[in-house]
């Protein structure tokens, strides 16, 4: 994903996505980093109106390299299929991966940047960082 050309912007919606999950930004760091070929595959980018409204994808396990989560983030909600999410109902790192995701197919295909006012359920949810 050629990242480039968006830095600042990325950074910027980095730093508000921490603020929004009241999360240390070096930990939003540390799974942006984390996006790569091998890691991450983008399963479908749902698009509406001109505007990506959701991503599905598959995030690679940091722990177990043959395990493989399935996420969808959408305006609504997201799921993930990790325990933490499924079991807990928490916001997992492959959520908050999912997000970043979101916003840099957001950013490539129309140059905008994710709202994240407008997704309420990230405020209102616990979280899981751990797996
Ligand atoms: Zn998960």
């Amino acid at each position: 994903m050629p990242q480039q050309p968006f830095d600042g912007r990325v950074k910027n919606f980095l730093l508000n996505l921490a603020r929004v999950l009241n999360m240390r930004i070096e930990k939003v760091l540390e799974l942006y980093l984390y996006v790569s070929p091998e890691t991450v595959k983008i399963v479908e980018v749902v698009e509406r109106g001109g505007e990506v409204v959701g991503v599905r994808l598959a995030v690679r396990s940091a722990r177990r390299q043959d395990t493989w989560y399935y996420v969808a983030v959408g305006k609504y909600g997201a799921k993930c299929t990790c325990e933490g999410n499924t079991l807990g109902g928490k916001i997992c790192r492959h959520i908050i991966i999912g997000v970043i995701t979101w916003n840099m197919a957001s950013l490539l295909k129309h140059g905008k940047e994710l709202d994240l006012s407008q997704l309420t359920w990230l405020r209102t949810s616990e979280r899981e960082a751990s797996e």
